[in-house]
């Protein structure tokens, strides 16, 4: 502070012993030449023209850059004005200096942000419009055969044609349903209904519904062992059920024929509860993993869609974990199989 002040100052002092050089050479010179010539007049002389060129100077150059100043904070009206006050004109330079740095990061971090995000909502749009895509035409491809007329006369055509179409339909309300939920989830939209509820009721929900998809490539879901006892936590259950079925529906459709789902209950000791799934599937390689969540991420793009997926269904599952503030893990191990795992919140 102290080191600025003298900087100001110096700028009126080195002004200030020019324009007495000057005029004291003038002075001189003109002394000289009236043959009055007294060093004790100079003197006066020098001193005075200094001291007031020094303060003359010093005062402007004050009262110009104040003006200055003020006009910065007027225009930019985003500075806070009220910092500027009749200090020291040094203090309000160093403050509207810290100020327009402050002012300048805060805007490069915003368009940074903005940056990220205008590149995520043109992936997102790509995204949305390649997964519909594949279902729409496959839905007009059997509809505009319908309407050729040909394949309208064969009952059997027309209706397995139909029962396609439909399938596409479907896959379709499917894709704009996950697009839903997760769009509600990442406007934080979705209020969170929490209840005490029994997970081991909850997961036995879920393998009966699932139980005829898992029939279909015979693979077994079950509990690790029986639980006798219900197993209370604290969250919202329409939404765990969602958690706990994206995550058996995988095991089943990336497990193999004949494989199983294991569900695995465990109290932890800060009033948490554990829920692992586990399968002997396909496994996901190393690589793979640390995206696995992102949105519309798949690892075998073609093999994927012939499962129906969306890639939404595991970034669903880390938004509402974590909207529980709670985490998921996952382990995988390519070609033994993978485990996915949350943490819920025990009743109390
Ligand atoms: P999708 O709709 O494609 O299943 P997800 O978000 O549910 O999308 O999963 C993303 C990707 O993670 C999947 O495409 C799949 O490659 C991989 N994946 C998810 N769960 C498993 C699992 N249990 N075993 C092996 N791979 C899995």
């Amino acid at each position: 502070m102290t080191k600025i002040f003298k900087k100001t100052y110096k700028f009126a002092a080195y002004t200030s012993g020019y324009i007495t050089l000057f005029l004291a050479v003038f002075f001189t010179l003109f002394l000289v030449f009236i043959n009055d010539f007294n060093f004790w007049i100079l003197l006066l002389f020098i001193v005075l023209v200094y001291v007031f060129s020094f303060f003359v100077i010093q005062y402007r150059v004050e009262k110009f850059i104040y003006k200055r100043v003020k006009k910065i904070y007027d225009d930019v009206s985003i500075l806070d004005a009220s910092s500027l006050s009749e200090q020291p004109i040094t203090t309000n330079m160093e403050t509207l200096t810290k100020q327009v740095e402050r002012f300048a990061q805060h805007k490069k971090l915003e368009i940074e942000a903005l940056k990220i995000r205008e590149n995520y909502r043109k992936e997102f749009i790509g995204n949305i419009s390649h997964e519909l895509k594949t279902p729409l035409f496959t839905v007009q491809g059997y509809i505009l055969t319908l309407l050729d007329g040909g394949a309208l006369k064969d009952k059997k055509v027309r209706e397995k044609y139909l029962e396609r179409a439909n399938k596409g339909v479907e896959r379709l309300i499917y894709i704009v349903k996950d697009l839903d939920m997760i769009t509600k989830l990442e406007v934080g939209d979705l209020n969170l209904n929490k209840e005490d509820f029994d997970i081991i009721e909850l997961i036995n929900n879920v393998f009966e519904l699932l139980e005829m998809k898992a029939s279909k490539k015979i693979i077994s879901l079950t509990f690790d062992k029986e639980y006798k006892f219900p197993v209370l936590v604290h969250a919202d259950k329409e939404r765990i059920q969602q958690v706990v079925s994206n995550l058996i529906v995988n095991s089943i459709k990336y497990g193999q024929q004949d494989g199983t789902t294991e569900v695995r209950v465990e109290m932890l000791t800060n009033n948490k509860v554990l829920i692992r799934i586990t399968d002997n599937g396909v496994g996901i390689e190393k690589t793979y993993i640390p995206r696995l969540f992102e949105r519309f991420f798949r690892v075998d793009k073609s093999g994927s869609r012939q499962e129906g997926g969306s890639g939404l269904g595991l970034s669903i599952v880390k938004h509402i974990v974590e909207a529980h503030s709670e985490r998921i893990y996952v382990e995988s191990q390519y070609g033994i199989g993978s485990e996915f795992s949350f943490t819920l919140e025990q009743a109390k």
